[in-house]
């Protein structure tokens, strides 16, 4: 009896210093224990925060009515902590202020060990949270603001005057804000990737993070539910009209050099299964592409049959292998010199971008507007913009993740392909975050049984890669 009774007194004075405001600085980790169920309902849902977050501040003047109106939804809808509920008493229906707080941090730094892992990853990371707060801040009481700022005396761990100098090429690449000025000028802090070692030699969360960082929100494309509705004759048609840059991109270079490295390959397969390619047409899409250049029947035969057969599961350890999401594309296995594979919002010469935008005829002011979005690194906004363009749309209506989705939002656009589009839709909802943490649960026999899931398929992606490599 005793002993819980001081566990609540605890928990209480703990909650009240942690979760005393509604906003808060992420000052101090989590050090409680959670169930891996939480642990990914937070991770998805702060994630589905931000790029709501990310979509609003190039669709609208950051703060302004709408925007603030937007998020508000978006706030109240996840159960994020919304404006100021400072009792801790349930709302009518759902969480307690409570309950949302700590969500908020908690899921604030699950993300922040997902998103330090590289340079990219911790500018989109870094600048989301920064309008998150802002956005919050602003929404605050002025007396709760006032309490917010006494609390956090803005003390955190500058880099010493040494440290900066030597890392001044590296600081001032990541630094948007600082031009003009010297790096001594300038304080800089220390950020979560110095905690990256420790987290990195836990066997069950590297995989998972590493996974959360490509992940995407969104539809299972792996489902092959809409198999051979899409005959090889439409495919030139719809490559022109219904695929995303990237893969309008792979598709011409397969056209006109009858070959795609093992990256393109792996892309531009995966793609086209997505869109509902059987197994027997992918074999013959291939072949027929492939012997009007080097390669003839046999070595096609013995070199490449084998790999998708792999791709469609029907080899090794036949899994059924996903098409990669946006997240993927941009994030891993950058093109070099002779590849075709990547995105072409971020791994194209902004030069040639512009020719090729000019080529598909995209308007002049369109070009600059998809430049714009490059220059600010929103890859994914500005293909967006790029549908919304091809398909004469005011609002694509969709926030875009994946390929395939695109595909998806293009056919519901253009009438076309009925069929693929109904049954598509049907596929359900399930993100590529969840699939890394299926069958999750508290205990911690599950927690290390379920790690192996996530690493099976980096290492199967990884096999599948060697299957695909020049023979
Ligand atoms: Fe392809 Fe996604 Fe890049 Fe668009 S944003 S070109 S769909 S990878």
């Amino acid at each position: 009896m005793e002993f819980s009774s001081r566990r609540r007194k605890f928990a209480t004075s703990h909650q009240k210093q942690l979760y005393g405001l509604p906003l808060q600085f992420y000052g101090q980790p989590p050090l409680e224990n959670i169930s891996l169920t939480e642990f990914e309902t937070f991770a998805v849902e702060r994630l589905k925060l931000l790029k709501t977050v990310e979509n609003l501040g190039v669709s609208y003047v950051k703060l302004s009515e709408q925007y603030i109106k937007k998020l508000d939804f978006e706030f109240r809808n996840l159960n994020f902590p919304y404006r100021v509920e400072a009792d801790d008493r349930k709302t009518q229906s759902g969480p307690s202020e409570y309950e949302k707080r700590r969500k908020d941090h908690i899921s604030h730094f699950i993300l922040r060990l997902a998103y330090c892992q590289t340079e990219d990853l911790r500018r989109w990371f870094i600048q989301q949270e920064v309008d998150l707060l802002r956005y919050r801040f602003n929404e605050l009481h002025p007396k709760l603001k006032l309490e917010f700022l006494h609390k956090n005396n803005l003390k955190y761990d500058a880099i010493p005057i040494e440290e900066k100098r030597a890392l001044q090429d590296k600081l001032v690449n990541s630094s948007y804000g600082v031009s003009g000025i010297t790096v001594e000028d300038q304080e800089f802090y220390k950020l979560t990737a110095r905690s990256l070692p420790a987290v990195q030699s836990d066997e069950r969360l590297q995989p998972l993070l590493n996974h959360l960082s490509h992940s995407y929100l969104g539809q299972d494309y792996s489902i092959q539910k809409n198999v051979g509705k899409i005959s090889l004759e439409q495919i030139d048609s719809l490559s022109g009209k219904s695929f995303p840059l990237c893969m309008r991109q792979l598709h011409q270079s397969l056209r006109e050099n009858h070959h795609l490295r093992h990256g393109g390959r792996m892309q531009y397969g995966l793609f086209l299964k997505g869109i509902g390619l059987s197994l027997e047409q992918a074999l013959q899409f291939w072949r027929s592409e492939f012997i009007r250049g080097k390669v003839d029947a046999d070595k096609f035969d013995k070199a490449y049959a084998y790999s998708i057969r792999h791709m469609f599961g029907k080899e090794g350890k036949r899994t059924d292998y996903t098409p990669y999401s946006c997240m993927k594309v941009i994030m891993s296995n950058p093109p070099s010199q002779g590849d075709h594979h990547g995105c072409p919002f971020r791994h194209s010469d902004p030069e040639l971008l512009k020719q090729k935008l000019q080529f598909y005829k995209v308007s002049p002011s369109g070009v600059s507007q998809i430049l714009d979005l490059v220059k600010g690194m929103h890859y994914q906004l500005a293909c967006q913009k790029y549908f919304e363009l091809t398909h004469n749309v005011e609002d694509a209506n969709f926030s875009l993740n994946h390929p395939n989705q695109y595909f998806v939002e293009s056919q519901k656009i253009l009438g076309g392909g009925k069929d693929v589009k109904r049954e598509m839709m049907d596929t359900p909802q399930r993100s590529q975050v969840k699939s890394a943490f299926k069958n999750s649960s508290g205990s911690r026999e599950k927690v290390v049984a379920n790690t192996n899931p996530s690493q099976d398929l980096a290492k199967m992606t990884e096999d599948l890669d060697s299957y695909f490599q020049d023979a």
